[in-house]
C-alpha cells in the first residue's frame, strides 16, 4: 500500500473521552472510529488486524476439524423462552419488534440458535462429536460502554460449540479445544495465561480463561511458579491455620464466655480491647440477596469475595445490607452480630475457613457484649467464599501467590446439557436408547483480542504490532521523494517485497522523513526499511526494529536474507 493513497489519518491528540491506552492509539492512528456511543467503524488499518486474527483463528479451527457456518444475528424471542434466558438476560440484551410486534433481539450469544440447529439435523451417535464455529457481530446493550472497542456494544466474536455422545467425549472435545485457543494467541504473538475460571456445579476444571497480560487489564489473576493460576473470582489459597495440629502448635480449647465490651463495635476496636488476634474473629454480615436477607460467616481479617457467593446463591442483585436492615433482621445492632444465639429461621453461610479458628471470637447478639472461646457452632452450610490475597499461599505447592492483569480475550465452558436439555438436541445411542447430546462452547472476543494486544504492546512513540498481526510489516520510507534516484529504488524495493508476500507501507508522501518516521513508529510497523541519501554513498539501507530501536545497515541482497530470519 501506498501511504499517499492509504485511507490513514494519524492525529497527534487523544480523543477526550479515552481512559485506556488501546483506545487512544486506536484512535491517534484511525483503526476506528466512533459512530455512536459504544458501536466503531473498522477502518482499513484497524480491519486489516481485525482479518489478521481471524485469519489465524480460521486456520487453527480448521485443523481440528472444526466447520464454519454462518447463523443469523436476529434471533426470534421463542427461542430464548426454551432456555429461559429471555427472562434473566436483563437490559443487557438488545429487544426488538417487527412489524409483525413479533419479538426478537440481536445476539449475544448463540447457543440457543445452534443448539435447535443441530437438533434439527442430528438424529444418531453416529453424527456425533463434532465442532462448529462462526464469526459473528454481537450485541450487548452495556449500560456504560467505555474503554473504546474494549467494552463496546457491537463487537465481533468467534463462537465455536462441541457436541458428544458422553461427558468423557466432551471432555477430550474441551481438550482439543484448549489446545486450539492456546496455538492461536502463540501465533498472534501475545503473551498471555490460561486460568480457571468459574466452573459452576459439574465438577472438574471445565472452565478456563485465557488473559492477554496487560497492567491495564480488567481482570486480577492470582498466579504460582507450580503453574497455577486463577482469575481472583475463582482463585482459592491455603490458609495459615489450614496446618493440622501438631505438638508443637496445639492449641487448647477455652469455655466460651460472654465479656462486656462497652462500645466496642469494629474487629480492630474489639481486637485491640481483649488483644485478640483479627484472625480469631468471626465477622459476621449480613447479605441482600434477590429479595432475601442472608448472614454470612467470614473470619475477621478476611474479605468475602462476593462473586463467589453471587455465584453460589445465583443472585444476581447481590449487596451488604444496610445498617437498618441488619436491626429489623436480626434485632441486633451492627457490630454485636455472632453466630451464637442469631434470631431462628435466618439462612446462614459461613466461609469455609470458619471451621478451623479455635477460640474465636464474635459478637454475642447483645449491644455491648462479645464471646470468646467460641469452638462450636450449629452451621450447615461451608462455602468457600474467600477472596485471596497478598501474601495467601498456593493451595498446590505452598509458595506464595502472585498476582497480575490481564485482559480476558477468551473463555471455553463444558455446558453439558444445560441448552440441549431445554432445546431437545438428541440423538439415539447405538442401542437405540433416545439421549441428550453434551455441549461445550468456545469465545473469543476477535475486536477484543486487537484491543489486548495494543495494551500489551505499545510505548511512548505507539503501538508495537507482533509481526502475526500488524496491519503492514514492513515500512518502507522514502526520506526525499523529489530525488529521482531514492524514488526509483524505493518502488523497486517495494515492489520486489511485495512480491515475496510481505505486507508493506511505502511512504511516498511530500513530507519531512521526521514526520514520516514518526507515523511509522505510532502505527506500529515491525520493521522500518529507510531509503534515504547515505545509500546513493554506501550501498546500504537502514533498517530500524520497532521493538527494540534498534538500527541494522544490509545491503539490497541481504535485507531478504535478514527478513526472513527476523522472529518475534
Ligand atoms: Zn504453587
Amino acid at each position: 500500500m501506498k501511504y499517499s493513497k492509504a485511507f490513514i489519518k494519524t492525529m497527534k491528540q487523544d480523543i477526550g473521552e479515552a481512559e485506556i491506552v488501546s483506545h487512544k492509539l486506536m484512535h491517534r492512528t484511525s483503526m476506528v472510529r466512533k459512530l455512536a456511543s459504544g458501536i466503531y467503524e473498522w477502518l482499513p488499518l484497524g480491519h486489516r488486524v481485525l482479518k489478521k486474527v481471524e485469519n489465524i483463528i480460521r486456520e487453527e479451527m480448521d485443523k481440528v476439524s472444526a466447520q464454519e457456518i454462518s447463523l443469523p444475528a436476529l434471533q426470534p424471542k421463542e427461542l430464548w423462552e426454551k432456555s429461559g434466558r429471555w427472562e434473566i438476560y436483563g437490559k443487557e440484551l438488545v429487544r426488538l419488534k417487527d412489524r409483525h410486534e413479533r419479538d426478537f433481539c440481536l445476539g449475544p450469544t448463540h447457543e440457543e440458535v445452534i443448539t435447535s440447529l443441530v437438533a434439527d439435523i442430528v438424529d444418531s451417535y453416529r453424527q456425533l462429536p463434532f465442532i462448529l464455529y462462526q464469526f459473528q457481530t454481537k450485541f450487548r446493550d452495556e449500560i456504560r460502554p467505555r474503554f473504546g472497542i474494549m467494552r463496546s456494544r457491537e463487537f465481533l466474536m468467534k463462537d465455536a460449540y462441541s457436541f458428544d455422545v458422553s461427558d468423557e467425549s466432551a471432555a477430550e472435545s474441551y481438550k482439543i479445544m484448549y489446545q486450539v485457543y492456546e496455538n492461536i494467541f502463540k501465533r498472534c504473538g501475545l503473551g498471555f495465561c490460561v486460568v480457571e475460571a468459574n466452573s459452576g456445579s459439574i465438577g472438574g476444571n471445565f472452565s478456563h480463561e485465557f488473559m492477554v497480560m496487560a497492567d491495564t487489564g480488567e481482570s486480577e489473576i492470582a498466579s504460582c511458579e507450580c503453574g497455577y493460576a486463577a482469575n481472583i473470582e475463582k482463585a482459592v489459597a491455603l490458609m495459615d491455620y489450614d496446618t493440622p495440629d501438631t505438638d508443637n502448635n496445639f492449641v487448647k480449647k477455652q469455655e466460651m464466655q460472654e465479656i462486656l465490651t462497652p462500645d466496642k463495635k469494629t474487629i480492630e476496636e474489639v481486637s485491640e480491647f481483649l488483644n485478640i488476634e483479627s484472625k480469631q474473629f468471626i465477622k459476621t454480615l449480613v447479605y441482600y440477596a434477590d429479595k432475601d436477607y442472608i448472614v454470612i460467616l467470614v473470619r475477621g481479617d478476611r474479605t468475602i469475595n462476593e462473586i463467589k457467593l453471587a455465584t453460589y446463591l445465583d443472585a444476581l442483585d447481590l449487596r451488604l445490607a444496610t445498617d437498618e436492615e441488619i436491626m429489623d433482621i436480626t434485632g441486633v445492632q451492627k457490630g454485636f452480630l455472632g453466630p451464637i444465639g442469631l434470631r431462628k429461621g435466618l439462612r446462614v453461610i459461613a466461609e469455609e475457613s470458619i471451621g478451623n479458628i479455635k477460640n474465636a471470637v464474635s459478637g454475642a447478639n447483645k449491644k455491648d457484649y462479645h464471646f470468646i472461646n467460641i469452638n462450636e457452632i450449629d452451621i450447615e452450610e461451608y462455602v468457600d467464599l474467600m477472596l485471596v490475597q497478598e501474601h495467601d499461599k498456593c493451595i498446590k505447592c505452598q509458595k506464595e501467590l502472585n498476582f497480575s492483569r490481564g485482559i480476558e480475550v477468551g473463555h471455553i465452558f463444558k455446558l453439558g446439557m444445560k441448552y440441549s436439555l431445554p432445546l431437545g438436541a438428541e440423538f439415539l445411542n447405538d442401542q437405540g436408547k433416545r439421549n441428550t447430546i453434551i455441549m461445550g462452547c468456545y469465545g473469543i472476543g476477535v475486536s477484543r483480542v486487537v484491543a489486548a494486544a495494543v495494551e500489551q504492546n505499545h510505548d511512548d512513540k505507539g503501538i508495537v504490532w507482533p509481526w502475526a498481526i500488524a496491519p503492514y510489516q514492513i515500512g518502507l520510507v522514502c526520506v526525499d521523494i523529489r530525488n529521482k534516484e531514492l524514488l526509483e529504488l524505493s518502488e523497486k524495493l517495494y515492489a520486489d517485497l511485495n512480491k515475496e508476500g510481505y505486507d508493506v507501507l511505502f511512504d511516498d508522501r511530500k513530507e519531512r522523513p521526521g514526520v514520516k518516521f514518526n507515523d511509522m513508529e505510532l502505527l506500529g510497523v515491525p520493521v522500518m526499511i529507510i531509503v534515504g541519501k547515505k545509500y546513493l554513498k554506501t550501498n546500504q539501507l537502514e533498517l530500524k526494529i520497532r521493538k527494540t530501536g534498534e538500527v541494522v545497515e544490509k545491503n539490497l541482497v541481504e535485507i531478504f536474507n535478514f527478513l526472513k530470519y527476523l522472529s518475534f
